[in-house]
């Protein structure tokens, strides 16, 4: 996230056993962002999306086409809540 992004209200992320994320924002106008970064890297929110479904769906396929992630194997941990 840079400073000038809207403060997010909600965050949801998935981790991958590539060391990859995907991440979602709610928003406080109720869009969602989506973007997909290594672990701990910082990133540009890349999509916004009108639902949570689609700002996920929006999330992984970048994720799946920057890091080259196939399929979701053990150690992937699927969409959870994280800190606002
Ligand atoms: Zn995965």
């Amino acid at each position: 996230m840079t400073a000038d992004s809207p403060k997010p209200i909600r965050l949801w992320v998935s981790t991958h056993n590539n060391g990859w994320e995907a991440w979602v924002a709610q928003l406080g106008d109720g869009t969602f962002t989506a973007w997909a970064c290594e672990a701990s890297q910082n990133a540009v929110a890349t999509y916004i999306e009108d639902s949570f479904e689609h700002a996920c769906a929006a999330a992984h396929v970048d994720l799946v086409r920057m890091s080259n992630h196939d399929t979701c194997g053990p150690g992937c941990v699927s969409w959870e809540e994280g800190e606002a």
